[in-house]
């Protein structure tokens, strides 16, 4: 059959629609129809400055995605035709046999030296239809949705997976808990909508940038979330939204930038949970930014916990997976309003909106 793949020949530079030929899936394969994609912050950076994991030029990006079946290879029981489904970014690395990927690993496939991810080493989603290997389809991340699920939710999977592996690896930091959010982006958003759904008892948003934090509070605010400029008193009037606590119990840095790694550890109190979340990286790489522990008074006896997960194993896309098919995020559709909306051909658009410092989720129609 005929298809259309997007291909981006370097980074900064344009995207060429190109016509391929995709055959029937192998056995253990599925072909899948492109439905919905989201953009990522992560897109932008490739688009515009690229990224050392994309190893091939030019490349087909985007890894926010849902899909229909379209055809099942032999042996496929998992899928049929006509089945909704959502696609993780971080994926095993083909191995069946190997210890975090395989089929008996521990699942920690971006422990793998092998790691690899979709829209980096692997093709990214924007084309009309893409084969999956029979190892992915075997291993995941792919989860099929009931059809009442609406794709502009089902493409939202990945980012919302990202989002719940930071706010669970640590049990019991978020109900009836107060969770402080630093940056006011989608993951920050995301994680906002999961406080609320996992009964937060106080979500303290913190944002330099007066626009956004006003749009999350507006459209997703509630008599439990507070919004803090990001300003020199910030320290002292988070502080003073967690009374009568005398700190926060979860802190995740949603920002990736140096500056919000030197405001997290400064609301650190008693039993806190900080979830290095975003990443900082730069032109020069990874920047080190030091942080003095005790391990005896502040991690022994304030019980304070320093944790991070990278990306998403099939723990968090099921538990994403579960967020969305029962309805817990009821305002989901707030995060992309008609500013927010492109058609397939306006990639190099829907790229450039997401990079704009109002927008929250641009999402993609394929069909
Ligand atoms: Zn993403
Ligand atoms: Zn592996």
């Amino acid at each position: 059959m005929q298809a259309t793949a997007y291909y981006l020949d370097q980074p900064g530079g344009t995207f060429t629609a190109t016509e391929e030929t995709v055959g029937e899936p192998g056995p253990g394969e599925v072909r899948l129809r492109i439905a919905k994609t989201s953009v990522c912050q992560s897109d932008v950076v490739i688009y515009k400055q690229g990224l050392p994991r994309i190893l091939e030029w030019p490349a087909i990006l985007l890894h926010e995605v849902c899909c229909y079946v379209d055809a099942v290879g032999e042996g496929v029981t998992k899928f049929a035709e006509g089945d909704l489904v959502g696609i993780g970014c971080d994926i095993p690395c083909g191995d069946l046999e190997c210890i975090y990927c395989g089929r008996n690993g521990t699942g920690d496939w971006t422990s793998c030296p092998n790691t690899q991810a979709t829209g980096h080493e692997f093709p990214g989603f924007a084309r009309t239809h893409a084969i999956l290997p029979a190892w992915f389809v075997e291993l995941g991340p792919i989860v099929k949705f009931n059809p009442d699920v609406k794709p502009d939710h089902a493409c939202q999977l990945e980012p919302l997976a990202c989002c719940l592996e930071g706010m669970t690896r640590v049990n019991n930091c978020i109900e009836n808990r107060i969770v402080v959010l630093i940056g006011a982006g989608s993951q920050s958003t995301y994680a906002l909508q999961c406080a609320q759904a996992m009964n937060a008892r106080k979500i303290i948003l913190v944002n330099r940038g007066i626009e956004r934090l006003e749009r999350v509070l507006r459209d997703f605010g509630d008599d439990t979330v507070v919004g803090v400029r990001w300003d020199d008193d910030v320290v002292d009037n988070v502080l003073k939204e967690c009374q009568p606590f005398n700190e926060p119990h979860f802190i995740m840095v949603n920002a990736p930038a140096k500056p919000a790694y030197e405001l997290a550890p400064k609301l650190m109190g008693y039993g806190t949970v900080l979830d290095g979340h975003a990443g900082v990286k730069g032109a020069d790489g990874k920047p080190r930014i030091p942080h003095e522990v005790d391990l005896n008074n502040d991690i022994h006896y304030r019980l304070q916990c320093y944790q991070a997960t990278h990306g998403s194993s099939m723990r968090g896309i099921e538990l994403a997976a579960q967020f969305i098919s029962e309805g817990r995020l009821p305002k989901l559709d707030l995060m992309t309003n008609e500013t927010e909306r492109f058609q397939q051909d306006e990639l190099d658009k829907a790229i450039a909106r997401a990079a704009d410092s109002d927008s929250l989720k641009v999402i993609m129609d394929w069909e």
